[in-house]
Parts: C-alpha cells; sequence; structure tokens
C-alpha cells in the first residue's frame, strides 16, 4: 500500500510502498477513507532528531475516519464494515487518568501517543488501530468532512467543555482561524457571549471568521487589544483561546485578558510566557495549555457534526498530493482543513 512517511527528522515526508499490516490480537485494520492535515504535521517534521521520542520511518496521519476492514480474533465481528472516527490519543485505559475519562492525558503516553505521532498513522491505503476503544462510530458521515473534527474539532470541543460556566456573557478572543479555530468559532458562536473577537493576518481567513459567527476580527492580536480597550467596557478578554502560540502571539495575548481572565494556549509554535502573581498578568489570572481532547469528547463532536451544528471546511486533495499540501498548509495557503482522500 501507499503511505506518507517520515523518514527523516527536518525532511519532508515522502511517498513510499509499505506491507498491508495484518491485525493480531484486539487490533482492526481500517482503510483510510479521510485524513486531515494539521499543523502539528509540521512541527514534527521540522523537529531536530533527538526532540521527539518517535523512532523513524513511521507514517503521518492523525485526524482519520475509516472502514474497518479486518482485524484480530479478539474483536468483535460486528465492527466490520463500520465506518468510524479515530481517537487518535491511543491510551492505555488503565492508568488513573484513563479511569477518570482523561484519555488525552493519559499517563503511559511517554513515548509515541498515537496514530501518525510515533505510530503509523493515516495517510496511506490502511491504518492498524490497537484497540475497538479508539474506535468512535460515524456510520453515514462524510469522511473528507469529518475527518478534521479528530484532532482541530476534538481539540477545540476539548477547549470549550473546558470552559463550561466561564462562557455566559463572556468577551473571547480566538486567535488564529485556520485548521482549529475555524472549529472553535463554530462552537462558540452558539454561545451566549458578550462579544466573540477572531484575530488572522489572512484577510481570507478574517472572512471566514465572520461567516462562523465572529463579531469583530482583527489582523493582529496588538490591534485585538485596541479593538477592546475601544469597546463598550473596555476591560479586555475573559477567554484568549491562542491556536497560534508563537512568541509573538503568547504574551500579547496574556496582554488582553481582563481581571479573573484565562488564556488557553493550544498552538505549539514555540511562544513562552514568564508568569508571576503581582505583575502584568491581571488578578485571578489562569493558564492552561490542554492536549487534543477525550474520548468523550470525540463522541460529542462527532454527534454534533452529525446535527449539522459543526463543519468543517475542508480543501480535499489525492494522497499522492499530499506533500505538495504540507507546503500549501506551511504557507497559509489551505482555508479550513486540508484533508487527503487516498
Ligand atoms: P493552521 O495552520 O491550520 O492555522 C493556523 C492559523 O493561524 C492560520 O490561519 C494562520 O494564518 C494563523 N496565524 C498565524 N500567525 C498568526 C498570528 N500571529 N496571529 C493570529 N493568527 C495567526 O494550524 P492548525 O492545524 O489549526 O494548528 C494550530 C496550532 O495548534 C499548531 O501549532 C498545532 O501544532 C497546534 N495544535 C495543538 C493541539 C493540542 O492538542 N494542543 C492539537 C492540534 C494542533
Ligand atoms: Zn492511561
Amino acid at each position: 500500500m501507499r503511505a506518507v512517511r517520515l523518514q527523516a527528522w527536518g525532511e519532508p515526508p515522502e511517498l513510499v510502498e509499505v506491507p498491508v499490516p495484518e491485525p493480531v490480537g484486539e487490533q482492526l485494520l481500517l482503510r483510510v477513507e479521510a485524513a486531515g492535515l494539521c499543523h502539528s504535521d509540521l512541527h514534527i517534521m521540522d523537529a531536530p532528531e533527538g526532540r521527539m521520542p518517535y523512532a523513524l520511518p513511521f507514517t503521518l496521519g492523525h485526524e482519520i475516519v475509516g472502514t474497518v476492514v479486518a482485524s484480530g480474533p479478539d474483536v468483535d465481528p460486528a465492527w466490520h464494515g463500520r465506518l468510524a472516527a479515530v481517537h487518535g490519543v491511543w491510551s492505555c485505559g488503565q492508568c488513573r487518568a484513563c479511569r477518570r475519562g482523561r484519555e488525552n492525558d493519559c499517563f503511559a503516553l511517554t513515548g509515541p501517543i498515537g496514530c501518525g505521532i510515533g505510530y503509523d498513522g493515516g495517510l496511506a491505503d490502511y491504518v492498524l488501530v490497537p484497540s475497538a476503544r479508539h474506535l468512535v462510530v460515524a456510520d453515514g458521515a462524510d469522511p473528507a468532512a469529518l475527518a478534521p473534527l479528530t484532532d482541530a474539532g476534538l481539540t477545540a470541543q476539548h477547549v470549550v467543555r473546558s470552559l463550561d460556566g466561564q462562557l455566559d456573557g463572556a468577551t473571547v478572543v480566538v486567535i488564529g482561524v485556520g485548521g482549529l479555530g475555524h472549529l472553535a468559532l463554530q462552537l462558540l458562536a452558539p454561545v451566549d457571549l458578550a462579544c466573540l473577537v477572531a484575530v488572522d493576518p489572512r484577510a481570507e481567513a478574517r472572512t471566514l471568521a465572520m461567516r462562523l459567527g465572529a463579531d469583530a476580527v482583527t489582523a493582529s492580536v496588538a490591534d485585538a487589544e485596541e479593538w477592546l480597550d475601544g469597546c463598550a467596557d473596555g476591560h479586555g478578554a475573559d477567554v484568549v483561546v491562542d491556536f497560534v502560540g508563537s512568541p509573538e502571539t503568547m504574551t500579547t495575548a496574556a496582554d488582553l485578558l481582563a481581571p479573573g481572565g484565562r488564556l488557553v494556549v493550544v498552538g505549539s509554535a514555540g511562544g513562552r510566557l514568564d508568569v508571576a502573581k503581582g505583575d502584568r498578568l491581571p488578578r485571578g489570572f489562569s493558564i492552561a495549555a490542554p492536549f487534543w481532547g477525550t474520548r468523550r469528547d470525540l463522541e460529542d463532536v462527532v454527534a454534533l457534526a452529525a446535527a449539522g451544528r459543526v463543519r468543517a471546511e475542508t480543501e480535499v486533495f489525492a494522497l499522492e498530493d499530499a506533500v505538495a499540501a504540507y507546503g500549501l498548509l506551511r504557507a497559509g495557503r489551505v482555508q479550513g482543513r486540508a484533508v487527503v482522500v487516498p
């Protein structure tokens, strides 16, 4: 089968031929129907040797929707033929975090995390999944529209759910309207917020943000600060979700916070923040850096998609064009999410 594999650190991945894996025990073999391209893949391929605890080569792609075509003897045969969304955090299911339903914080994940992140992922004709625990049934869904919900949508859902009780009447700023940000806006728009502001230097992303329910858009975080200072009550933001996490965004994002405000750093673009009480951050601040989402969050976002309440904007590519599509993602030329349909 064909697979887009990371062969060397700091190099682009390559499309190569590898054998179709054979499932044993609790494993399932899925025919990949669609796989999303995440900006995290660029961070992974750009990493110097030794930074990430993964052995090369492995197949990229951690946003997967596929059909179960084979399984080991310990899998219920009722799975065969089902369309499923893959929960990409291949948690142990046993540790305290897993027992508490926080599989995304599984204590056993000290090396590879899951599909496309240390283990072979979904940019291939087939993918091997270790257990049916990592599948959420999605019969009848459009695979290309659903694939981005397994990370971009799942992470956004996890963030919004973790803000439960803090959003009514709040002023919220979303930084970065790419794969994750455009789905977060869809989850936030129906909430009874005071104001939803979206920030992105790309004009098309700002247009998309307005269409998805933002009340205002700005081209930079500094502009958002100015905008918040000038608007009705001028007290900053109660929640800032930074889907970029760069040196440029993170400190300016923190400067947007109102007293009691919360900064949620999702993006991994190398930003740093100097945190101290009684310094530049307002009274009662909190900062979170959540990772992906729980299995329940995935079930929830799959259900929201089935109900038509969230829908990924996608640009679809063939597997042969996956490496070129990563180039477009890097150049900021993808609207919503790039999705590969093998
Ligand atoms: P993306 O490339 O699809 O979107 C990024 C968006 O940010 C683009 O629209 C870009 O124009 C915009 N942007 C760039 N610089 C900006 C700036 N200075 N101010 C405002 N907007 C800016 O990326 P994505 O796939 O949505 O991923 C976003 C980040 O989230 C990446 O760093 C990725 O690694 C990370 N991520 C984290 C998790 C997690 O669990 N914490 C999960 C998935 C992705
Ligand atoms: Zn665990």
